[in-house]
């Protein structure tokens, strides 16, 4: 079996979901380009615990709108799709680096179905959502990516879906990217590019992050996304930051 790529993808507003535009157009384009995985793993910033880190173990992940005052149609989009409670219970094996639990209520939510509802429309790959541990130091997050990483060899797609800038109270659709936004992106882009993987856990010593991440909920799945692709070279297929505060980069290691 041929050994699956790692993603992360700048998910962006729910209406990413609906039509064609610049960026799910890409995120289209890349799932046709890899293998077809046996499952996703998707670490989504809207999945959010306290004191360990949970595995959905459903059978059937059904569409969560979790979401407020967006247009009507979005809330009747539907991506039920299959789980594997089986993966489920080998995944949470997997973690070293925290207490890790099967949660059989999680759903799928939108920042693992915006993405998904565009690269895999079908619906017809089983996907699992590991959360985020709120408690969990950012170092133990890039630990579980290592952790897991050896699920690639074995056609698990890991997907890991923020946002690298992300602050909505500055979010303005009129607005061009604020400099800071600017600034705290091109840390991320190099600092991946030169693989220090140490800044990039540490990013809190940035002075536009605070600004950039006024809670790092948008940034904790990328961490997860570097450890499991440790070493390897990025590949950025989208680097757009829009409505002045969120960056929409998105990268493939391979
Ligand atoms: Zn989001």
């Amino acid at each position: 079996m041929t050994r699956m790529p790692v993603l992360f993808i700048g998910h962006g507003s729910p209406e990413n979901a609906l039509g064609k535009n610049e960026f799910n157009i890409i995120w289209g384009k890349i799932a046709r380009e890899i293998p077809k995985p046996e499952l996703i793993l998707c670490i989504s910033a809207h999945w959010m615990t306290r004191g360990a880190t949970a595995v959905s173990s459903a059978k059937t992940l059904k569409t969560i709108h979790d979401f407020y005052g967006f247009p009507k149609e979005l809330y009747r989009l539907n991506y039920d799709v299959q789980g594997s409670p089986k993966q489920a219970a080998e995944i949470a094996g997997l973690i070293k680096s925290d207490q890790a639990e099967l949660d059989n209520q999680w759903g799928i939510d939108h920042g693992a179905w915006v993405v998904l509802m565009n690269m895999y429309p079908e619906k017809t790959i089983p996907v699992l959502q590991l959360s985020l541990n709120l408690d969990l130091p950012l170092h133990k997050c890039f630990a579980i990516g290592e952790e897991l990483s050896g699920l690639r060899e074995q056609g698990v797609l890991i997907l890991g879906s923020g946002n690298l800038v992300h602050n909505l109270m500055m979010f303005n659709p009129e607005e061009e990217p604020f400099p800071w936004a600017v600034e705290f992106d091109g840390f991320v882009k190099n600092k991946l590019n030169e693989k220090d993987y140490r800044a990039l856990i540490d990013y809190r010593k940035q002075k536009t992050a605070a600004i950039s991440h006024p809670t790092d909920d948008h940034y904790r799945p990328f961490i997860y996304a570097i450890g499991a692709a440790k070493g390897e070279t990025p590949r950025f297929f989208t680097e757009k930051i829009v409505f002045g505060s969120v960056g929409m980069r998105g990268a493939i290691f391979s």
